[in-house]
């Protein structure tokens, strides 16, 4: 598989006035054509910032973002003008967002939201197919009675109905990268499972490769092929996704695996991680996670370790990974 999203030695910090917050650091992630990759941390790992650098999503000032590389399919993001940026987004780049409510513009209907979206990409400006086109795609989203329910506003529709309509909207022009942000966390828990359905069936249907951000690792077990784990802005952990549940290399991953719930126990008692991740405008020395980790010695509070290839696509950012191996 090609690669198709590259990102080399990202780092994006946020000046404010009393200090710098360093939001991600020295982030590396290849995204090849048709996986999806999740990536996923507790909040503040710097997962949503790392995502929302790629298009330039955020506001600078106060993001400073630098990157050694950072290419879509070959062609370097870094230097593109707004207007090229946006030819991008809901282009051969879909995005979907926790909140749809964000995203959706509450005068419009959401026919021709998805309408204009379509007409964005288009050579030829034809509003009648269009139109045609955003009630197939609210049908393909199992948007009931489309044609009806295409004509409605952002606030008549339910939020799991709302997401579907984002969803729509990320694949009108057959994309080649689906973003998607925390897109079931806003919703309750049945609703969560259709609209994850429905992310396998977008993508199945696209071919395209998705960013799935989550902090639910049952989301990650349910889509992921692969799994990028970050922990203080860094990435600390990358694997397949069996490898990564059957056989973490990272006491992060371990943590993180101990806090979901199992059925195959008989214990419904959950470890989440005892302490909070560190202040990013003062982040400890050495390894970020050495406040919070069992197995954290004298090295680890001055030594910062280097995320090593492992082999078979498994990297660590752990002086100790051999141990858990
Ligand atoms: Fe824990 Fe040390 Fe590994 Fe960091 S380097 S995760 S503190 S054992």
């Amino acid at each position: 598989m090609s690669v198709l999203l590259r990102i080399e030695n990202l780092s994006v910090d946020f000046h404010t006035d009393d200090a710098v917050v360093h939001a991600v650091d020295g982030v590396d992630l290849e995204v090849h054509e048709g996986e999806i990759v999740a990536v996923v941390g507790e909040s503040g790992s710097g997962k949503t910032v790392t995502a929302m650098s790629v298009l330039r999503l955020l506001r600078e000032p106060p993001a400073r973002v630098s990157a050694d590389t950072l290419a879509f399919r070959g062609q370097d993001l870094r230097g593109l003008s707004p207007r090229q940026l946006r030819a991008i987004r809901g282009g051969p780049v879909g995005m979907i967002f926790q909140d749809p409510m964000t995203a959706l513009n509450p005068v419009l209907s959401i026919g021709e939201q998805i309408a204009e979206a379509v007409l964005l990409h288009q050579d030829r400006r034809d509003g009648r197919a269009a139109r045609a086109r955003a009630v197939q795609l609210l049908a393909l989203v199992g948007v009931p009675d489309a044609a009806h329910r295409a004509r409605q506003y952002p606030h008549e529709f339910s939020g799991g109905m709302r997401q579907r309509a984002m969803i729509a909207m990320a694949i009108a022009n057959d994309p080649d990268l689906i973003i998607a942000d925390e897109p079931t966390t806003a919703l309750d828990v049945t609703i969560q499972a259709q609209v994850l359905q429905l992310l396998r069936k977008a993508q199945r249907e696209t071919g395209a490769a998705t960013i799935l951000i989550t902090h639910d690792l049952g989301v990650v077990a349910e889509l992921a092929d692969r799994v990028v784990v970050m922990y203080a802005g860094r990435v600390v952990e990358t694997a397949e996704v069996h490898a990564l549940f059957g056989r973490p290399r990272h006491p992060y991953t371990l943590g993180l695996l101990a806090s979901l719930p199992r059925m195959d126990t008989e214990t419904d008692r959950l470890d989440p991680i005892p302490g909070n991740p560190p202040n990013m405008a003062a982040p400890p020395p050495g390894c970020p996670f050495h406040p919070r980790c069992p197995l954290a010695r004298d090295v680890c509070r001055t030594e910062r370790p280097a995320l090593l290839d492992l082999g078979d696509g498994r990297r660590s950012a752990c002086h100790f990974h051999e141990e858990l191996a």
